[in-house]
């Protein structure tokens, strides 16, 4: 590329943005960013996201660096544990937060009008891709809410329901299930509303999601 040739729209946000966060953000955090850098971070919650860009989980837990480990991927699915060789991404970030960071506390946070669930009900855009497969995980959930809800609620139930394995799974490793049973790792399920910016949480014993009121 010449020097002359203009730099295109998403690059230059992308500097712009940058050129604000050395302004504020970094200028004002600039003692924290330097700790975390020499002493590594102690995050207290894993968050397992979407991959979704209208989710973002530092502005709605408006976190600061070092406070949330967020692994983000389609559907914020949690695979269960699978030792056949393989590239394990999300089940290798969970053992990192587990084994060696010791979270206190797993969420996965699941949102409405998820593409990776659309996919799920009505097939993946391309036929045994990568998504076909990832999202494979919720074959046996999609039967079950498929025959217990109409056609109108399968994408809000399968998005809650999507939740719900993901935590079921997490059970499934090792070092979660023996940290969830002494009683050092707590697992729940989170759901925003990207429409109207609402949180859920699902910490109840029935499974059920409940709206956090706003202030
Ligand atoms: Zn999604």
């Amino acid at each position: 590329m010449s020097d002359t040739a203009p730099t295109p729209e998403w690059k230059q946000q992308l500097l712009d943005g940058y050129s604000t966060f050395r302004s504020s953000n970094f200028r004002r955090q600039k003692d924290l960013y330097e700790e975390l850098g020499r002493h590594g971070q102690s995050p207290k919650v894993m968050l397992i996201a979407c991959a979704d860009s209208r989710v973002e989980p530092g502005d709605i837990f408006d976190t600061i660096p070092g406070e949330m480990f967020v692994v983000r991927n389609v559907a914020n699915l949690v695979p269960p544990k699978d030792e056949t060789a393989g590239y394990h991404g999300t089940s290798a970030a969970l053992e990192f937060a587990v084994e060696s960071l010791e979270v206190d506390a797993i969420i996965v946070m699941g949102h409405e009008s998820c593409g990776g669930i659309k996919a799920c009900l009505e097939g993946a855009p391309k036929p045994g891709g990568y998504i076909d497969k990832w999202i494979s995980i919720l074959d046996e959930p999609r039967v079950v809410i498929k025959a217990a809800h109409s056609p109108d609620a399968h994408q809000s139930e399968m998005e809650f329901e999507g939740i719900r394995e993901s935590l079921k799974n997490l059970m499934s490793f090792d070092c979660v299930r023996t940290r969830v049973e002494s009683g050092t790792l707590e697992l729940m399920g989170a759901y925003f509303s990207v429409i109207r910016g609402v949180l859920f949480f699902g910490d109840g014993p029935d499974g059920n999601f409940r709206e956090i009121p706003p202030n």
